[in-house]
């Protein structure tokens, strides 16, 4: 063989390897151990604001439309601090207490939010009263989002009605605004289930190639009947039948976090009912607007629905409550 000729070949093999590669990470990927989404150790802190009296640090350079950036701000005086809020995208965020690392909160970017820099607006409150107003910049990046084909069997195609979906986010939204203040979860966070990663969230659909909507989740493909666990401590907020999700259960983890988990074959708990982390809530099915067993396993933060895998596995603080037993 000339030179050449082997060069091309080689090369030829390269792009094979390569191609071959993406395909296996994009479509055979497992997660390790379903035990352990938050396998990310803490990253370094990137101070965004400083003075001789309060520290804010960004865990992250910039959040991409639809993920979640954790922030934490701390006193360097010999005052404690009482509350944060924040301002951020035009929403007030509550921030959590953590014991001896002041206070954390989570910026959840809208998958549709412009990406540019946006003002943040800091209120600090100390433990004797005095406030302090801080403004540092949030950089949005751009997400990235694929384009899908999805068709839906004819006996359900008036779920791909905006009308029912618009109905829909209504009314998970009332469930969503009255959240329980106060974080029930202590992570790190656990999958749902293991299975493959099959439709990612985010991504621009076309229903039938008529109907465009967006993924509020992950898709995970998952044998019918398989066992749907908890990604935390929580509380049962929807149990029940939904048009576009079928038979859902959606967990209120607390401080403003909630977990959905859709298209169920039966639902285990029941609205109100107290969760630990890993129990079970239903078992896969293909309920609601699905062409076939799978789970569709979505977060929502502060009213977002964001990229549940992304905000699983990013490193969080252990918040400091009692683990909640399982009552059935
Ligand atoms: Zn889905």
């Amino acid at each position: 063989m000339k030179p050449k000729h082997l060069l091309i070949t080689t090369l030829l093999l390269l792009v094979l390897l390569v191609t071959s590669g993406v395909a296996f990470a994009q479509d055979d990927w497992l997660p390790p151990d379903v035990a352990g989404a938050a396998t990310q150790s803490r990253p370094r802190p990137i101070t965004a604001f400083s003075d001789e009296e309060i520290i804010i640090d960004y865990y992250f350079d910039r959040v991409p439309q639809g993920q979640t950036g954790l922030v934490q701000v701390q006193t360097l005086d010999e005052r404690a601090l009482a509350q944060v809020q924040v301002v951020a995208f035009g929403r007030t965020v509550s921030f959590f207490a953590v014991d001896g690392e002041g206070f954390y909160g989570l910026f959840a970017v809208n998958m549709e939010q412009a990406p540019r820099d946006y003002p943040i607006t800091f209120e600090v409150t100390f433990e004797d009263g005095e406030q302090r107003t801080v403004e540092t910049m949030l950089k949005v990046s751009l997400g990235q989002f694929i384009r899908q084909d999805v068709f839906i069997p004819e006996d359900r195609l008036y779920l791909v009605d905006p009308v029912i979906e618009r109905n829909e986010f209504a009314r998970l939204g009332s469930i969503l605004a009255n959240g329980i203040p106060d974080p029930l979860w202590r992570g790190p966070w656990i999958y749902p289930t293991q299975g493959r990663r099959a439709s990612p969230y985010g991504i621009f659909r076309t229903f039938n190639e008529s109907v465009p909507a967006r993924h509020t989740g992950w898709d995970m493909s998952v044998p019918l009947g398989t066992p749907i666990q908890t990604m935390g401590a929580g509380q049962v907020a929807f149990a029940g039948q939904l048009d576009i999700r079928g038979n859902y259960v959606l967990i209120d983890h607390g401080g403003g976090i909630f977990s959905g988990y859709a298209h169920m074959s039966q639902i285990h708990v029941t609205r109100g009912q107290r969760v630990s982390q890993g129990q079970i809530v239903g078992t896969v099915g293909s309920t609601g607007r699905s062409s076939g067993p799978h789970m569709h396993w979505e977060v929502i933060v502060n009213g977002q629905w964001v990229d549940s895998y992304q905000f699983a596995e990013m490193w969080m603080p252990t918040t400091d409550i009692e683990l909640v037993h399982n009552d059935g």
